[in-house]
């Protein structure tokens, strides 16, 4: 990446060979009428994959939980979720503007969703209540340091949803990351779910997309949303294809991301001034604070950028470095030796 280690997200991958390649020679057709091949064949392999009836390819990962919001809800329900959420801190106040409904936001240990504290926060019903009807997971919870979310913790939600009638929609815009991270499959995470939504444009590295798979009637109705948004693309298969490269070639990748992530979090845990715990490290994303007094965050990230290195400020005083495809263990290795350097230089003023 021309010289620069690029760890502010997972988002900044660019598209590889082989995506471009497939690009390059997509058989497409116009996909609001349905008749893209590529696209068509990017929904029954992700449909497959994740276990589901159906899947439709969307532009973004806010635009897969806008329709997935929108098409199980009324305005006036409730939805709840975790107080870090993507859904309530990144999307714009989607939720409240699109589909009208109230988040809940429940607090939770590395922000991950449990059934017990859903259950608490639950009411009897009344007339005076916002209606429940979506439990909406996050896996990883980006919020919670890229925490993963077990099946059985998916299992607790999913008797929970049945008691009361409710969706279980995950976000899993890295749920691969989840996977790789507990060793499950994408399947497994997604079996007690009713819908999900993943990201090809993270960690997987493709340009453009996100996917939201579910059953068939489902889809029917995020299409519509999907249409309503101005999301009904036409040659869409010039992305798709790349999509589907991603799909099918970075899933391998990811374990490599987390070893690397991990001896980041490991090489951070010895460099004074900076704070982590690096058993808190579970996939690619590594959140680390800085002691007062010592280091000054925005300082220490601007020396770091000057060697070459990027990482990004995920709130006032935490950085957030992510490992991806695109990062070696040679990078990890060049990274530390800079931090340890803009440590040193960065001392408050
Ligand atoms: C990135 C992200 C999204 C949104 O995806 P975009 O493609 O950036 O719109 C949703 N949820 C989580 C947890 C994310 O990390």
């Amino acid at each position: 990446m021309n010289g620069i280690v690029d760890m502010r997200s997972d988002t900044v991958t660019l598209p590889t060979d082989a995506m471009r390649a497939a690009m390059a020679r997509a058989e497409v057709g116009d996909d609001v009428n349905a008749e893209d091949p590529t696209v068509n064949e990017l929904e029954e392999y992700a449909a497959d994959l994740f276990g589901k009836e159906a899947a439709l390819f969307v532009t973004s990962g806010t635009q897969g939980n806008a329709v997935a919001m929108m098409a199980h809800t009324v305005p006036g329900d409730l939805v709840y979720c975790e107080t870090r959420a993507h859904v309530g801190h990144y999307e714009g106040g989607g939720p409240a503007a699109l589909a009208g409904v109230t988040l809940e936001k429940i607090s939770c240990d590395r922000g991950i969703l449990t059934a017990e504290r859903v259950e608490e926060a639950m009411e009897p019903e009344d007339v005076h209540l916002a209606v429940p009807r979506v439990i909406w997971a996050e896996n990883t919870s980006n919020g919670g340091g890229g925490t993963c979310m077990t099946v059985a913790e998916m299992e607790g939600l999913r008797t929970l949803a049945n008691r009361y009638g409710l969706k279980i929609h995950v976000d899993g815009a890295r749920i691969f990351n989840a996977a790789a991270g507990l060793g499950v499959s994408v399947k497994d995470l997604a079996a007690a779910a009713d819908t999900v939504q993943f990201c090809l444009s993270k960690g997987l590295g493709a340009p453009v997309g996100s996917m939201v798979v579910g059953p068939r009637s489902f889809r029917k109705a995020a299409h519509r949303k999907r249409k309503m948004l101005g999301g009904g693309l036409r040659q869409a298969g010039v992305i798709a294809a790349a999509g589907l490269v991603a799909l099918k070639e970075t899933p391998s990748l990811i374990p490599l991301d987390h070893a690397n992530a991990r001896s980041l979090a490991q090489g951070i845990a010895e460099i004074p001034g900076l704070l982590i715990d690096p058993d808190g490290v579970e996939t690619n994303l590594v959140y680390f604070g800085y002691e007062a007094g010592v280091v000054d965050s925005k300082r220490f990230v601007g020396q770091l950028s000057e060697r070459g290195y990027l990482i990004g400020e995920a709130r006032k005083g935490v950085s957030r470095a992510c490992t991806h495809h695109q990062v070696s263990a040679d990078d990890v290795g060049g990274a530390l030796a800079a931090m340890r350097e803009a440590a040193a230089a960065a001392s408050p003023a």
